[in-house]
């Protein structure tokens, strides 16, 4: 059936919707499509094994915590369908495959998704569309708070920095106006839901700073907006430990278990109802950096992820083994850098200052390519993101970005500001490695070298 005005079909009989990086029911444009669509929706959540083997980085895509964090947001997004009526079928395998058993085991006519700006997420869309050409595939921004037909400029011509960025959006009006599919159509008829064989969650809820799941991230709007943090943000922002200095919502941004326009939302509650100052703005600013990074990687694809980076900007680095296993483990000649490596390696998470400094000290004096640095952060980060974390990296590695070219941060004056007393230093054991840091021969390093070629 077509609808007269934009000729889009109305009515599907089967809809897969393939969740990804949108956990959630609320606010979520893709699943409101899908709903008003379909006359009967499966719902999937597709873990891929090959999040779980080394990586040409010789890193996993998924740590530990983040596969934690990723299980309870898939445990809640279960919860909140259920109370619809609806299931969520969680799969073990690659997406084309696993897709493809599913659209032919439930004869699906339909396909939907959140927008996604990682470049292999989006290869399997356009994979999938070329493989199954009967099938109808819709998508919807989710994930930025704008959609790509409300920017003021084409993706080609993204502004090449920050700034332009933040200047052309800045005027835009934002509908922070939530859309929420209040009803969901049933699960196929006669549909089974195996139980996958998941790889073990090894991070406990209590060992971990952050509890996956729409519910915890509405609990933690709630308590964040509910305190005058907000009013404070912009002066304590660059701290290096605690929870109350900088916002925390990231983790559950990076998985969709809460909406960008969630928390403007409740932004602009708080700025309307108790206070609006500089921090308010900023934590909007920052938003801001999150959104620039997200439309970056849309333009960009797979530059993302070249030594060179968008810029292709030839950079004088390589891969130096000892050097960037010593970074890995808080283990080289900067306290303050093992200490930031040692939090990341125990919690998941690292401030934004630390992880300015450690992947500056990565490039600028270890000289390894900054790339081995970005892949550690996205198996380590409970908050990785695919355009945060390689925007932010090619922008340090002067290679993406900033019209500035490569950031050095002076690791011994963000020392004298940011830990005076060197209490972040000893909390974390950051003693200074004082022997070589290439005391073993590249030919001789046990990790296989074909991984670690351009
Ligand atoms: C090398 C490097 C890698 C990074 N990798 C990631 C990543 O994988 N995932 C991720 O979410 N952030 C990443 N960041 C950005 C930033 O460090 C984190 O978003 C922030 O520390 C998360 O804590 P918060 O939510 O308390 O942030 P807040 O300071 O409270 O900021 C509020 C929100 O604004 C956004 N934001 C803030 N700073 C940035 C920034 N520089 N770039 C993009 N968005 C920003 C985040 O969504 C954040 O949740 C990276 C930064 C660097 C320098």
């Amino acid at each position: 059936m077509l609808d007269q005005s934009n000729q889009r079909p109305t009515s599907f009989h089967t809809g897969l919707y393939w969740f990804t990086n949108d956990l959630r029911i609320e606010d979520n444009r893709a699943l409101l499509q899908a709903a008003e669509q379909t006359q009967q929706l499966l719902c999937v959540y597709l873990v891929d094994p090959a999040w779980f083997a080394p990586n040409r980085y010789g890193q996993k895509t998924m740590g530990q915590y983040r596969w934690s964090f990723l299980y309870a947001s898939l445990v809640d997004l279960k919860k909140s369908l259920n109370a619809l009526g609806q299931k969520l079928l969680i799969v073990f395998d690659a997406p084309l495959d696993g897709l493809g058993a599913l659209i032919a085991q439930y004869k699906v006519d339909a396909i939907f998704r959140s927008q996604n700006a990682g470049f292999y997420e989006n290869k399997h869309w356009q994979l999938l569309q070329q493989r199954y050409q009967m099938l109808y595939f819709e998508e919807a921004a989710t994930h930025t708070i704008f959609a790509e037909s409300s920017l003021p400029f084409g993706l080609e011509d993204l502004p090449g920095s920050f700034s332009k960025f933040r200047r052309r959006v800045e005027p835009l009006d934002i509908d922070t106006r939530l859309v929420t599919a209040k009803s969901l159509p049933p699960p196929p008829w006669g549909a089974r839901w195996p139980r996958p064989n998941l790889p073990p969650v090894g991070v406990s809820e209590t060992s971990s700073m952050f509890r996956g799941g729409a519910s915890q991230a509405q609990k933690h709007l709630a308590q964040y907006f509910g305190s005058r943090l907000p009013s404070s943000y912009k002066e304590v922002r660059n701290a290096l430990e605690g929870w109350e200095y900088s916002t925390k919502f990231s983790p559950w941004l990076a998985d969709g278990s809460i909406s960008v326009r969630q928390i403007l939302q409740a932004l602009n509650d708080y700025e309307a109802n108790v206070e609006a100052n500089d921090s308010t703005y900023w934590i909007y600013f920052e938003l801001l950096w999150r959104e620039y990074f997200q439309w970056f990687a849309h333009a960009y694809g797979v530059k993302l992820f070249n030594k060179d980076g968008a810029k292709s900007q030839k950079i004088l680095t390589s891969f130096y083994p000892e050097r960037f296993q010593r970074w890995c483990q808080g283990n080289t000649p900067y306290p303050l850098v093992n200490a930031c490596m040692k939090q990341l390696n125990a919690t998941g998470y690292m401030s934004n200052r630390g992880r300015q400094i450690v992947a500056s000290c990565l490039v600028n004096e270890l000289s390894v390519d900054w790339r081995y640095g970005a892949a550690y952060f996205e198996q380590q980060l409970v908050d990785y993101d695919v355009g945060s974390n390689w925007g932010n990296w090619q922008y340090l590695a002067g290679v993406g970005a900033d019209p500035r070219g490569q950031r050095h941060f002076d690791i011994a004056k963000q020392t004298a500001i940011y830990d005076p007393q060197n209490t972040f230093i000893n909390n974390w054991g950051g003693q200074a490695h004082t022997g070589s840091m290439d005391a073993v021969d590249y030919a001789d390093w046990p990790i296989d070298q074909r991984l670690h070629k351009d």
